[in-house]
């Protein structure tokens, strides 16, 4: 039987943590959510989105035999979120820590969700979803078995509200949920592309050289490098954008696909192919408010 993900360790032994990577396969988006695990415990960021992964996912924590002390949500795309109940049950004694946007958007999303997915994933769409019950506002910093997190609420940029998280004493790891994509197409479908930009313009300045990135989607890599690819890829999203859409907030159907064409040209070895036109009225609105308010 294929399993339904896989997964991959990155060990930082000066740090004391090592993180397990698991990744889903095309068909739920390559999405990534980590297992990092301490000297005696577990904390899980992201939960996977159907009940298969959530399972691969709960089967991996065990197998690492140590206590979950911990989860994390990076942000309200179902692809994070949806397998928790699949993973600690819905009675259960466990921190989870996200926003409180995000835990908003979860359970006002819920029935949109459902009704969107269910069709799709049958079964496999988890009828319960658990949103983040610790919330964490502006700035935090916590230790789990000595291990510091350092917490950032970034507001909207990729979402309606992405967390970064920085692990280690040295900073050394930064989990950034979607906010950053590694040779994939990026999700652009909720509109906030500029302010994306600026947080992650932000977040380049802090990071230092030598800072490892987990995205959501694709492998970890120098964060000044990823985050340069990512604000490169959404400024020339939005540039083709506006030179197709000319102020309008909808493109024709043919206008997408040449939009697909163009971006897909320009970064022929990126996966994730849907996502182009997916997220194409999403910013052409987003240019044609801006620059109506502009004026
Ligand atoms: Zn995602």
């Amino acid at each position: 039987m294929k399993l339904p993900c896989s997964i991959k360790t990155f060990d930082y032994h000066a740090e004391n943590f090592s993180v397990h990577m698991v990744t889903s396969s095309e068909k739920t988006f390559f999405t990534n959510a980590f297992i990092v695990e301490t000297e005696n415990s577990v904390i899980l960021i992201d939960s996977m989105m159907t009940i298969s992964e959530a399972e691969f996912l709960k089967q991996s924590i065990i197998n690492i035999g140590k206590e979950l002390s911990a989860v994390i949500i990076t942000h309200p795309h179902p692809d994070h979120y949806n397998g928790l109940s699949t993973i600690i049950g819905e009675d259960h004694h466990i921190s989870i820590y996200g926003t409180e946007k995000s835990s908003e958007v979860i359970i006002n999303s819920f029935d949109d969700k459902e009704k969107k997915w269910r069709p799709y994933f049958g079964d496999e769409w988890p009828k319960v979803k658990i949103p983040p019950n610790r919330f964490i506002q502006g700035s935090e910093v916590l230790y789990f078995d000595n291990i510091r997190f350092s917490f950032e609420e970034i507001g909207k940029g990729e979402s309606n509200s992405d967390l970064l998280i920085k692990v280690g004493n040295h900073d050394s790891v930064i989990f950034v949920g979607d906010l950053v994509f590694n040779n994939m197409h990026s999700f652009m479908n909720d509109g906030h592309s500029s302010l994306w930009i600026s947080k992650l313009q932000k977040i380049k300045e802090k990071a230092h050289e030598s800072c490892i990135i987990f995205t959501g989607h694709g492998e970890p890599d120098q964060a000044y490098l990823l985050i340069e690819k990512q604000i490169n890829y959404i400024k020339f999203y939005q540039n083709e954008i506006q030179s197709i859409s000319q102020g309008r907030s909808h493109l024709t159907d043919d206008e997408k696909s040449i939009f697909v064409e163009i971006i897909s040209r320009r970064y022929p070895n990126y996966k994730l192919l849907d996502f182009i036109s997916a997220g194409a009225n999403s910013v052409a609105t987003e240019m044609a408010f801006s620059k109506s308010i502009s004026i």
